[in-house]
């Protein structure tokens, strides 16, 4: 019996399928085989009835033009852009969405007859996952931790959603200058503390990536007889070890009720910052609505057509965590 004869009714048939009229997409970056976004494509496309195909290309550092011109010399209708590549992406464009050109980095590419444009949905995924949990930044106070790409197109979109105030904190404080100057007017470089008065806190640095696993809390009783609370996370060799919630001097244990708080992390679901973070009684999120929300917006782009977020959701949902990542990460806004 053919492969072909054996593909279960309704499952897309392994032998025929990509054909020649299949249209390609992907993701370049640097290291790539980790990334969801093959997932959480592939799902939405087969969902949507169409014949795309996405895949994951890992291109090294000074590769990216080789790669770029011949993703568009065969065919390929539009490409995601992860590190380290977002800044060259941007370079490279022939036309720039007026967030590329602010951010000086793109997370899209689009091959559009004989034009490369450049979109940045970082922000916009972040504020779609932000509004679809019920949070409207217009007149709120804002914190975001990191000044990196993704702490930058946070800053961006936020001041641009009409925050009140965006205070940005940065182990660096010159990069903390740049990422102000997006939008000065309403961002300001801030002391770690100054995110104890905040509505929004926004956690964009890769801190709580380091060791993996979720942070678990330990009750244990101290020398006075008062509780404690451990957090334990896994160790680089995966072994459990307690680990530090603090990230660039700011504590989550200083946030608590009527305050959201963000870790751009989704793996692991629940960091040690979100943990502390929502034992304190804060609402937490994690940074799977982001990625869902920026890929729904490449999905528009590329091919005119709605996505369909619920298949997109229930994808990453089973697939970064055995529990569903957003209840691992708190009860949403
Ligand atoms: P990046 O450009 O390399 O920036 C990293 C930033 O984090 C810098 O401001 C750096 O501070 C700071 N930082 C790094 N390690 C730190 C540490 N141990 N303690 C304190 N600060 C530290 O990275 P990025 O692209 O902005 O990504 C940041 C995080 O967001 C990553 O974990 C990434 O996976 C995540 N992300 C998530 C999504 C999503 O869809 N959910 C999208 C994009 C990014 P210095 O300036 O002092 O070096």
């Amino acid at each position: 019996m053919s492969e072909f004869a054996e593909t279960p009714t309704g499952a897309r048939p392994t032998a025929a399928w990509p054909s020649s009229t299949t249209a390609v997409a992907g993701v370049i970056g640097f290291p790539v085989r980790h990334s969801l976004s093959p997932l959480l494509h592939n799902t939405a496309f087969a969902a949507m009835g169409l014949d795309w195909s996405y895949l994951a290309f890992e291109v090294p550092p000074g590769a990216l033009d080789r790669a770029v011109a011949g993703a568009a010399a065969l065919g390929l209708r539009g490409l995601s852009v992860t590190m380290p590549h977002k800044d060259a992406a941007a370079r490279l464009a022939t036309r720039r969405s007026r967030q590329v050109r602010r951010l000086g980095a793109a997370n899209t590419l689009r091959f559009d007859e004989g034009a490369i444009v450049a979109e940045s949905y970082d922000g916009d995924g972040l504020l779609d996952d932000l509004r679809d949990g019920g949070f409207d930044p217009a007149g709120r106070r804002c914190g975001v931790i990191g000044a990196g790409g993704a702490a930058r197109a946070a800053v961006l979109a936020l001041a641009e959603a009409g925050a009140h105030e965006v205070v940005v904190v940065n182990r660096t404080v010159a990069a903390a200058w740049r990422a102000a100057a997006l939008a000065p007017t309403v961002v300001r470089v801030g002391r770690p503390d100054d995110l104890r008065r905040t509505d929004l806190v926004i956690q964009a640095t890769p801190a709580a990536m380091a060791g993996g696993g979720p942070a678990r809390e330990t009750a244990t009783v101290g020398p006075a007889g008062q509780a404690e609370h451990l957090l334990t996370g896994q160790d680089e060799e995966g072994r459990d070890a307690e680990v530090s919630p603090v990230v660039a001097g700011v504590d989550p244990s200083w946030f608590g009720a009527g305050q959201l708080v963000v870790d751009l992390v989704y793996d692991p679901p629940l960091s040690p910052f979100l943990a502390e973070a929502r034992r304190q009684g804060a609402t937490v999120r994690n940074g799977l609505g982001m990625l869902v929300y920026q890929a729904a917006r490449q999905i528009r782009l590329w091919t005119g057509a709605e996505p369909p977020l619920e298949a997109m959701w229930a994808a990453v949902a089973g697939d970064v965590s055995p529990a569903d990542p957003q209840a691992a990460a708190g009860p949403s806004m």
